[in-house]
């Protein structure tokens, strides 16, 4: 294999010339052009959407790439998930794969053919084959409830997802946690023209048989439901009558009973029926509007059409009027199927969680939202934005300085690179009492009149010196003006790029309260599951405590995360969108170039250049290239250092080349070892 077909561009940008962002996208249009989608930064591996079906997956490559190492074959997702899976097993390394991306760049199924992958190599046996396939089957359940069509991506995950796939010393499965980050609940009760609901819904409705759906008391045409879009209930290429068999018995193969999956979807059932419970107006007795619903039953009309406040002293019932009431249906039915949507995956945990005892390996996989700047950015893109800032920052400090550090202790000269710490923006947003997340719990814990604006200003006051902060007030205070930005917003300068959110709604959605009326009248529908979902609703329960904010459990998950991830090997998979119309052969230089910056991919190569590409022990080195030198090749008596030394000088690989730590050789450039592993190929 050479590295440097010119028609094709390299395979390792770290081999670029010039190295700049031009060339740089150039260099993975040419190579998508030839159908070579995946392309190295040292390690790192790039992978852009080729939008069709690539022959190149499947048991012949698995078994290909499971034979090479790294270098020696063409870039290819599964020799990434070869050196994760590899070291995990014969160097107890704990690994964590980081996927990321824009929405429709690929990361969902980067991470499947990871997971198949690990699958294929990682042996075998009756109890080991069962464990795989309940994994894998994992996949279809959290896709049928997480994902749904949008103007993107036909098959988009409205979530993030964490696995844990926890093996033996052997290197044997043995089973896994799933952690999910903030389902996209908003999208039960609304979406976009031309966008779809969950699929599940749709599944529900086409798959189900005549008796199931009489049951639910359904009907098959998705036209007749509030929550579904007419006109959108088609997926191209989607066989939602298909995947809804797949589905139950995918809830079988993991250990869901008859009856759970029979409860799951008359929960599903429920939401889609809230969709239509018709409000309409009605006036109390001394004329001040209320609400009511048509031919409804006596309990959810009276949790959704009133409210109860309680006190010390007394309770106090007031009327809602038809929005209002419109409101509460709608904060029920997302928070019905939202936390359905954890007790999926609570329960999936349950059947392929790994009982204490024996040391195990692990390997994380996340698939997660990349960065993400909207028209309009509310609280959503907040939390995802942050998420993605941390994950920078576990990039730059992992990577580089572990670079860095390892030079320093193997003794190596270091060719200092300036990269921008983020950890300014991270504090802004997360800092303990003086980030924008306290702010905002502050001002949603604070009686009396708060609201979205109360919010910004105090942000202005706080911020107003910030170098990472900007609004209209600081701007006018600095004689600027923008007329991008609206009164209303406030903008972050991310690593990534200027991201202006809108504040309005900021304090209902990280607020998330549900009012107690509706957690009462669920936990009273004597329905075992909707029961457990609320057990708030529990009368029995007297504690009023306040659920914590959605921004405090966001925050609390991505530190777990990123504990989780420090502990662990980093493996790169950036994704890149060729194209916004799901089109292969399309490469949109502008829409690329907007991606590689956010991804950091040029920062990226800098770094790795200005290193080595490549090092090894001396000893596990010297072990693969002694038969290169007449000297070695035999027997070699000597110290391992001076072995390679031999190796390296009898080859005459330039000094530039090479540099020899305490207990490592540092390699500069991956040519210098395509070279290396030619010439043994030549003498075995
Ligand atoms: P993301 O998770 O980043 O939003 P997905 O992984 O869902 O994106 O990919 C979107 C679509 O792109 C997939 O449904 C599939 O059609 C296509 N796609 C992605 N990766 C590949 C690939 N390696 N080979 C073929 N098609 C792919
Ligand atoms: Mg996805």
């Amino acid at each position: 294999m050479t590295l440097l077909e010119g028609c094709i561009g390299v395979e390792d940008l770290v081999l670029l010339e010039p190295l700049e962002q031009e060339s740089l996208i150039k260099n993975l249009q040419l190579r998508y052009e030839k159908g070579e989608i995946y392309t190295y930064i040292g390690n790192v591996l790039v992978s852009v959407n080729p939008y069709q079906q690539l022959p190149i997956y499947g048991p012949e490559f698995i078994a290909k790439y499971c034979d090479y190492t790294f270098y020696e074959l063409k870039p290819h997702i599964y020799a990434l998930a070869n050196v994760a899976y590899q070291s995990l097993r014969d160097q107890d390394q704990d690994q964590c794969i980081l996927i990321t991306g824009e929405s429709g760049a690929g990361k969902t199924e980067a991470s499947k053919l990871v997971m198949t992958y690990v699958a294929a190599v990682c042996g075998e046996g009756e109890r080991v084959n069962s464990v795989k396939e309940q994994l894998l089957q994992s996949n279809p359940v959290l896709e049928a409830f997480g994902n749904a069509k949008t103007i993107r991506n036909n098959n988009s995950s409205r979530f993030g997802k964490y696995m844990d796939v926890e093996f033996d010393f052997k290197g044997s499965p043995l089973g896994g946690v799933i952690t999910n980050y903030l389902l996209e609940k908003s999208r039960v009760v609304k979406h976009l023209e031309g966008e779809r609901n969950f699929h599940i819904f749709y599944q529900l409705l086409a798959g189900a048989d005549p008796q199931l759906l009489k049951a639910l008391k359904l009907e098959r045409d998705t036209n007749g439901y509030a929550y579904l879009n007419p006109g959108a209930s088609r997926v191209n290429g989607m066989d939602d009558t298909a995947n809804f068999k797949a589905l139950q018995s995918a809830m079988t193969v993991i250990g869901f009973s008859k009856e759970e999956i029979r409860q799951v979807l008359e929960v599903v059932a429920l939401v889609l029926k809230l969709g239509n419970v018709e409000l309409a107006d009605e006036f109390q007795a001394n004329g001040v509007p209320a609400s009511g619903i048509r031919d409804g039953k006596a309990e959810l009309e009276r949790a959704l059409c009133s409210r109860t406040m309680e006190t010390a002293k007394e309770k106090v019932v007031t009327a809602l009027n038809v929005v209002q009431a419109q409101y509460a249906r709608d904060a029920l039915a997302k928070n019905v199927y939202s936390r359905l949507f954890n007790w999926l995956v609570n329960r999936i945990n349950e059947s392929i969680k790994v009982g204490t005892g024996e040391k195990r390996k692990v390997m994380g996989v996340l698939d997660i939202y990349g960065f993400e700047i909207l028209e309009d950015n509310s609280f959503e893109q907040f939390v995802i934005n942050y998420c993605n800032e941390k994950l920078q920052q576990v990039f730059i400090e992992i990577t580089l300085k572990e670079e860095q550090e390892e030079y320093k202790r193997e003794g190596i000269p270091w060719v200092k690179v300036d990269y921008f710490d983020n950890g300014i923006i991270c504090n802004l947003i997360e800092h303990n009492q003086r980030g924008i997340l306290a702010m905002l719990d502050e001002e949603c814990l604070r009686p009396g009149m708060v609201s979205d604006s109360t919010f910004l200003a105090k942000l202005n006051q706080v911020f107003s010196k910030h170098d990472h902060y900007e609004s209209k007030v600081t701007q006018n205070a600095q004689h600027q003006y923008d007329h991008s930005m609206g009164l209303s917003c406030f903008r972050i300068c991310h690593y990534a790029g200027k991201v202006t959110y809108n504040v309005n709604s900021f304090i209902d959605k990280n607020n998330d309260l549900l009012f107690r009326d509706l957690s009462q009248a669920m936990w009273k529908a004597q329905h075992p599951l909707l029961r457990s979902l609320f057990p708030e609703g529990d009368p029995k329960q007297a504690s009023l405590k306040r659920p914590p904010t959605a921004g405090v459990q966001f925050k609390g998950s991505v530190a777990i995360l990123m504990k989780n991830l420090y502990s662990k090997r980093p493996n790169y998979i950036r994704c890149i969108k060729p194209n916004e119309h799901q089109q292969r052969g399309e490469f949109s230089s502008e829409l690329v170039a907007i991606q590689a910056r956010y991804l950091g991919l040029l920062e990226n190569v800098r770094v790795r250049r200005a290193g080595y590409a490549y090092r090894q022990a001396y000893g596990s080195f010297l072990e693969r290239y002694r038969l290169l030198s007449r000297s070695t090749w035999l027997r070699w008596d000597g110290g391992d250092r001076e072995g390679v030394e031999k190796v390296l000088g009898e080859l005459s690989v330039s000094s530039e080349e090479v540099a020899f730590g305490k207990t490592k050789i540092f390699i500069r450039s991956p040519k210098t070892l395509f070279y290396l592993e030619d010439q043994r190929r030549l003498r075995i």
